[in-house]
């Protein structure tokens, strides 16, 4: 059990690749934290940092209120899954997973009860005397999450460890790892580039660009509020659609012009836009695909020409364009509508996200 605290922690390779910039972050002891952004973005160093495998630049690094910058990896009771599993090819599953408790010198029948205990956990018990090549990928991850296991670490940091696997053994791993956190009772940072995985398996969910956080927040609210543009259209799937518009005052009430059409302002703005006294500006418009509504013609609605339409399912994409902008729209597969006929939609008031032109920054 343990609580993580990022305190400034910079990271600097070579003398100028800033790799972590003022990374600030309070891991709250239990919780499933992940670190999710493109690749390049920081989220192996700072794992990395954390597993005292990389030396930190600057700032301060606490495990459980103890200052562990310096502390060697052995020291710090925390154990990593890496991405390509490395796994000891020689060796046996049995003793891939026993190697970490014989060099800490542990009594045989103990060190044999924690990998039984592990190989029941992860459902591997048959798998005990192959070697990793004789395993698929799925087998191989199970192992290399036993290893950690075994050793029954206040910490478990896991970097991208389903991202060798196919979409449907994916699927399955990150049910089975919900389920091991559930078990385990132990903290976990787990770092993806996978949004979707980010947003199914984190309680929390930090998200970087750059070395930067942009926002540290729950999966919920990261969808309902995104921190700005970078963070509005890296969540969701297909991504939120933007638009250039205005924010304008009329009769003393904030509205918002797209070409010049007026759009109601969304409740949660109205009261933030006043409070703040948000000028009259440019702004950027955001509407999620699935919050964008197939209407008959009304004042409010646009009309648009529909240039393709993809069937997923239940579901169908609409791509079209609004005002020369590129625009995708989440439809049901049951509506019967072909490429070049034109509909009419409308935006749901309430889901409209406002950003600042010049910055990306949510106006909330
Ligand atoms: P991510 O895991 O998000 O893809 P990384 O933490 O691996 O990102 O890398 C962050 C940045 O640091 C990248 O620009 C990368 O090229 C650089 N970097 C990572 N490791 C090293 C290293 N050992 N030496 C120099 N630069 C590195
Ligand atoms: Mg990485």
């Amino acid at each position: 059990m343990a609580s993580i605290t990022f305190k400034e922690i910079c990271k600097v390779y070579d003398k100028d690749v800033v790799a972590v910039k003022d990374f600030n972050l309070e891991i709250q002891d239990k919780e499933f934290m992940v670190l999710v952004g493109p690749s390049g973005c920081g989220k192996t160093t700072t794992l990395r940092m954390v597993a005292g495998l990389e030396e930190i630049t600057s700032g301060e690094l606490y495990i459980d209120d103890i200052l562990v910058n310096d502390l060697l990896p052995k020291e710090r009771d925390i154990a990593m899954v890496f991405q390509n599993y490395a796994l000891y090819p020689h060796m046996t599953v049995y003793d891939n997973m026993a190697f970490g408790l014989k060099i800490r010198k542990m009594e045989k029948s103990e060190i044999n009860e924690k990998v039984l205990n592990a190989a029941k956990i992860l459902d591997i018990e048959e798998l005990l005397q192959r070697k990793p090549r004789a395993l698929s990928g799925g087998q191989r991850q199970r192992v290399a999450i036993g290893r950690a296991i075994v050793r029954s670490p206040k910490v478990f940091l896991m970097d991208e460890p389903l991202s060798n696997l196919d979409a449907k053994l994916r699927n399955e791993m990150r049910t089975e790892i919900i389920k091991l956190h559930k078990r385990l009772q132990t903290t976990f940072i787990y770092v993806t580039h996978d949004q979707t995985e980010a947003m199914t398996l984190g309680d929390r969910v930090v998200i970087m660009k750059d070395g930067l956080v942009q926002q540290i927040a729950s999966p919920q609210e990261i969808y309902d509020k995104p921190a700005n543009e970078f963070v509005a259209t890296f969540i969701g799937t297909p991504q939120m659609n933007l638009f250039d518009a205005e924010l304008i005052m009329e009769d003393d009430e904030y509205k918002i012009s797209l070409n010049g059409k007026r759009m109601d302002m969304p409740n949660k703005y109205k009261e933030t836009l006043r409070y703040k006294s948000i000028k009259p500006q440019n702004i950027r418009l955001g509407i999620r695909p699935e919050n964008i509504i197939i209407t008959e013609k009304t004042p409010e609605s646009f009309e648009i020409n529909i240039d393709v339409s993809e069937l997923m399912g239940h579901e169908m994409l609409i791509h079209s364009k609004l005002y020369n902008n590129p625009i995708i729209i989440k439809a049901s597969s049951r509506l019967n509508i072909e490429v070049d006929d034109k509909i009419n939609i409308s935006f749901v008031t309430d889901e409209l996200h406002l950003f600042e032109k010049e910055t990306g920054k949510n106006l909330l």
